[in-house]
């Protein structure tokens, strides 16, 4: 976003365009009246450079997330890939190992933590994620049956399927 646009938002018109938009993203619904984590942002869609229009019309609000998911920005994606790695590393240090010399892994993991993946992958799109019939089961039983857990018992989890999109 920034370096995108040349002219500064000035508070008064963020204030404007967040009013019309109902403080809410105009790509996804989030609203941080409904989720806290959600950070507005006024889009400037269309550079003056190439004939944006200097008014109302050529802004929008977009939540954090979408905002820096448009486009096809190749730095970005590596950006949220390791994001997304570095949760699945959290979870257990082989799931990256296991997609790479299997293709897919298995993995339970805290509800929060495939919260946070699904989010991650939502804008970047290079896995795909599978959710599988909740199973309970130990740290131990996990790993013989090939699937990769946390070694923890608190928390409701989530099981899933997840491989590198080809
Ligand atoms: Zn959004």
């Amino acid at each position: 976003m920034a370096g995108r646009s040349r002219k500064t938002i000035t508070p008064k018109t963020r204030l404007r365009i967040l009013l019309r938009d109902n403080f809410r993203c105009t790509n996804c619904g989030r609203s941080p009246a409904t989720d806290p984590a959600v950070y507005l942002e006024i889009d400037h869609y269309k550079p003056f450079s190439l004939g944006g229009a200097d008014d109302d019309s050529n802004y929008r609000t977009l939540c954090r997330l979408c905002n820096r998911g448009k486009g096809n920005d190749e730095e970005l994606n590596k950006t949220i890939d390791s994001d997304l790695l570095n949760v699945l590393d959290r979870v257990n240090s082989k799931i990256t190992l296991a997609m790479a010399t299997e293709g897919h892994a298995t993995v339970v993991a805290n509800s929060e933590e495939f919260a946070e993946i699904s989010k991650l992958n939502r804008y970047f799109d290079g896995y795909v994620i599978e959710i599988l019939p909740n199973t309970l089961m130990g740290y131990h039983a996990g790993f013989s049956l090939g699937i990769y857990t946390l070694n923890d018992n608190g928390g409701s989890k989530t099981q899933f399927r997840i491989a590198p999109r080809t």
